[in-house]
């Protein structure tokens, strides 16, 4: 799924941020990245999302060479993913189903599919209840669940996960943490950045 050769980021002001990182990820494994702050977590996910581009080495994920991506082509790709981040990012502005439903809406799904479809992975997360609600009326914990829901409501093949219990207590932590090996459990490839051991 996720395979890196000899992969180094180097921001501008000159340190590498990561060096001559080889790395194979298969389809379907669980796979946690792990180190202090400023290990290059990040800057890995980053390069999986294409937000940055590597400084030297290869990086291809499921098939796609991300070295030689295209924008419109990374817009493609993107599709083909989940991403989960530490303080959630869902749209204040947008209702629980909205935020979830509004991935599909961009992929052009028909509102009939999505109205389906966003409703069955709310249940999932065991949100069902809380649709029309806004993101300022959930906890922590139940605006990351939205979260997981949003990343998964397109059925991506890799889940990609930035510090997703940062802001949330161990208990919280670990329901997103069972929620993410469920994901798993269902045949879709899973990475987490995580400071905490
Ligand atoms: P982690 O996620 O493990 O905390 P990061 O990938 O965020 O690590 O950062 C790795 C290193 O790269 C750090 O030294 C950080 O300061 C540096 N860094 C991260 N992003 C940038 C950036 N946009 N510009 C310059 N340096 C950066």
């Amino acid at each position: 799924m996720i395979e890196t050769q000899h992969l180094s980021k180097l921001y501008s002001r000159g340190l590498y941020a990561l060096q001559d990182l080889s790395l194979t990820v298969e389809k379907g494994e669980f796979v946690f990245l792990t180190g202090p702050s400023g290990a290059g977590k990040s800057t890995l996910l980053r390069l999986l999302l294409v937000q940055e581009r590597p400084t030297e080495g290869e990086l291809f994920v499921n098939g796609h060479d991300l070295t030689r991506l295209s924008r419109s082509d990374v817009q493609e790709y993107r599709r083909g993913l989940g991403f989960i981040f530490q303080d959630f990012k869902l749209i204040p502005t947008r209702t629980v189903f909205e935020n979830v439903a509004f991935v599909l809406e961009v992929l052009g799904v028909p509102p009939g599919q999505q109205r389906r479809r966003a409703f069955q992975v709310l249940k999932w997360v065991g949100l069902q209840h809380r649709i029309n609600a806004y993101p300022r009326d959930l906890s922590g914990g139940e605006q990351q669940r939205i979260a997981i829901a949003r990343a998964l409501v397109n059925d991506p093949a890799l889940v990609l996960a930035d510090e997703p219990t940062g802001n949330l207590d161990p208990d919280l932590s670990l329901e997103i943490m069972n929620l993410l090996r469920e994901v798993n459990a269902g045949g879709t490839t899973v990475v987490v950045a995580t400071h905490d051991r």
